[in-house]
């Protein structure tokens, strides 16, 4: 599989990181901040539309 990194960002701490798509669970899946533990599902942690939309693509 191809590999792709994605800019995250916290919709509560707004902190920034990177994830390999690879690591990355779909994006209607639930995903804890590591930094304030916020949950949510993970297309709310997508910094930019093209990242949600790579994820998608891998996760189809
Ligand atoms: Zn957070």
């Amino acid at each position: 599989m191809q590999e792709a990194w994605l800019q995250l960002q916290c919709p509560a701490c707004e902190e920034n990181w990177e994830e390999n798509v690879a690591d990355l669970s779909g994006p209607e899946a639930s995903f804890d901040c590591d930094s304030c533990g916020e949950t949510r599902s993970l297309s709310e942690f997508m910094q930019t539309t093209r990242d949600l939309e790579v994820l998608r693509q891998f996760k189809a």
